[in-house]
């Protein structure tokens, strides 16, 4: 039985996001997508609604499972008995930086390897962040994200928001 598992922040979940999950999913047994909650970084979306979101999307999908992991991801991996971190690499900046974790990751537990997988050219460009931002000033986004995402992005900046300086 061949487990893996796929950490990022998903905030929110892009197609990019969704084309490593899917292809990831045909390859291992087991793909565990874990939702990150790293309380030096600022989200969107809460923990909940990350999770909630990924869940729905990937409810079709019987091997591939969503947790929450608000400590270090190997020890998540560990605990949980999953061997393979998968990260996606959309180019070189991705790759300068995931290298650099994945080392770090090694010299924190020698029993987990990462492997990395390219993105498909078309979710190149996509990332979470310039998601956000364009969907702030109400740019459409419906290309780049699942319908439930695109919905619950709207949602989220059409909402009254607190006055702060
Ligand atoms: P993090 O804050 O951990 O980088 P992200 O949600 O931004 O969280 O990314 C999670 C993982 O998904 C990372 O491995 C990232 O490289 C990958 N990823 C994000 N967008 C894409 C994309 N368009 N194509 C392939 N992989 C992607």
């Amino acid at each position: 039985m061949l487990k893996a598992a796929f950490p990022g922040s998903f905030d929110p979940p892009t197609m990019g996001h969704i084309n490593i999950i899917q292809r990831a999913a045909r390859i291992f047994d087991r793909l565990e997508l874990i939702v990150a909650e790293n309380r030096n970084k600022k989200y969107l979306f809460s923990a909940e609604e990350r999770v909630a979101m990924l869940r729905t999307l990937v409810r079709d999908q019987k091997n591939v499972s969503v947790d929450l992991c608000t400590g270090l991801i190997v020890d998540h991996l560990e605990k949980n008995g999953i061997p393979l971190l998968l990260r996606g690499i959309r180019g070189e900046g991705d790759f300068a930086y995931e290298f650099e974790i994945s080392v770090m990751n090694r010299a924190l537990n020698r029993r987990i390897e990462t492997v990395f997988m390219p993105t498909d050219p078309e979710y190149l460009v996509i990332r979470s962040s310039a998601i956000k931002e364009v969907a702030s000033f109400g740019g459409d986004v419906s290309a780049m994200v699942p319908p439930l995402v695109c919905e619950a992005l709207k949602a989220k900046f059409s909402a009254p928001r607190p006055f702060s300086d």
